[in-house]
């Protein structure tokens, strides 16, 4: 296609499923259209999860935290499971959200604003289709949405029932959060908000719809939704459907980001250049971001571009053992998020906010800390169903080393 016409139709007409005639990446092949079709009708029928007061509230404190005024702190699962959906699991995660965020805040003296992973963190993108153990081959896995853990055919094809059940754990997920902090007077239940990546179109759109109060269309399945790495193209599917809503939304910039696809990225996705509307999350890997965080902080400075800055220290930083294991050092987590502030600072700009993927309990996936975890102990205690996550005693550190660098 043409980019004049590519251009004119991102400025006519949008509505929910109008990403359908633009190019679509890491959506899954379902072979049972009439059950897709049924579990999405389903979704369409179903009550909203979050508010509209809400989702203008945290874009507020996203507005907030680029004045300099609160920090984000957005953390949780690299993919939630159906499994770890139940009142005990869901309360784990939280508190240990707000132990981190009692931890910064007291740090920084300055309120700190919480976004967990959690609540419909269901879907993952891929940079492979399929996977092969043992000579047998089969679709990789892609989020509880979509299909099953377990490596064998059944569980791997994609089942549209998970529609309905990831929403279903979205609900009772939200409720739990909901009466838990309800319950926890002296924690102020306006400084926690929930996200997950905007990557299942049909799932998202289904639970798109227009506000009779303020005449935006929103996404009531969550208060923030971002758009992944491997789904940013201009011409795709996935941003055509975030420019339609009104939720702020988060961008993840990996190494391979140029100023000015950047720029036409945020012009598209935030053309009234609203304040709050757009977080950047930064993601070069570590030793990187002297490299491509000045120029990008040059343009956007020059063109007064409104943004709020987030580094996620995580994702850049993926590594394999010999034993071919995925994991992260944690030195290099902490030195990406150091380099990150001091190239801010350097630049007459400041981090707002941090992205990490963390559990609550004392698995293994993530090696080094002060509790040493070695390349041996992964095996141990590693439960994450994708990416690897700071264990309890590593993200308590990282949270504690970020404050007292970002204090200097
Ligand atoms: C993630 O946040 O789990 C993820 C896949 O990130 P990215 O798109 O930055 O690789
Ligand atoms: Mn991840």
């Amino acid at each position: 296609m043409q980019s004049a016409q590519l251009q004119s139709k991102y400025y006519t007409s949008w509505h929910p499923y109008s990403w359908k005639s633009f190019a679509t990446v890491q959506q899954p092949y379902y072979e049972n259209i009439s059950l897709l079709e049924h579990c999405i009708l389903n979704l369409k029928n179903s009550i909203n999860l979050v508010t509209e007061e809400e989702i203008n509230s945290i874009k507020f404190y996203l507005h907030e935290a680029a004045k300099g005024n609160v920090f984000i702190l957005q953390a949780g699962d690299c993919a939630e499971t159906f499994l770890d959906c139940n009142n005990e699991n869901v309360i784990q995660r939280v508190s240990h959200l707000q132990r981190l965020q009692e931890l910064l805040q007291n740090n920084i003296k300055k309120p700190v604003i919480v976004i967990g992973r959690i609540a419909g963190q269901y879907a993952k993108p891929r940079s492979e289709f399929f996977e092969t153990i043992n000579d047998i081959t089969l679709p990789c896995y892609r989020g509880d949405i979509i299909n099953g853990f377990n490596f064998n055919s059944e569980s791997r094809k994609a089942d549209p029932l998970r529609l309905i059940r990831a929403f279903e754990c979205s609900k009772l997920t939200y409720n739990w959060i909901r009466d838990y902090l309800n319950l926890n007077i002296g924690i102020n239940r306006h400084s926690f908000y929930c996200s997950h990546e905007a990557l299942h179109l049909d799932y998202e759109s289904a639970l798109t719809r227009l506000s009779l109060k303020s005449g935006k269309w929103l996404n009531y399945g969550t208060h923030f939704l971002w758009l992944g790495e491997r789904t940013k193209n201009l011409n795709g599917a996935h941003v055509e459907y975030l420019r339609g809503i009104s939720n702020p939304i988060g961008i993840k910039i990996g190494p391979h980001t140029s100023p000015n696809e950047l720029i036409s990225l945020l012009k598209v996705l935030n053309p009234e250049n609203q304040m709050g509307r757009i977080t950047l999350i930064t993601r070069f890997g570590v030793g990187m971001t002297q490299e491509i965080l000045p120029s990008l902080l040059d343009k956007i400075k020059r063109l007064h571009i409104a943004v709020t800055w987030s580094c996620d220290p995580m994702h850049g930083n993926g590594q394999k053992t010999k034993h071919g294991i995925k994991t992260r050092y944690f030195q290099d987590i902490w030195q990406e998020l150091k380099e990150t502030i001091e190239i801010h600072n350097n630049y007459g700009s400041s981090l707002s906010g941090a992205h990490f993927e963390i559990s609550p309990f004392d698995v293994t996936e993530c090696v080094g800390g002060e509790c040493l975890i070695s390349e041996t102990q992964l095996k141990n205690k590693y439960l994450s169903y994708c990416d690897p996550r700071l264990n309890n005693e590593q993200s308590k550190e990282i949270i504690l080393n970020l404050g007292n660098f970002l204090n200097n």
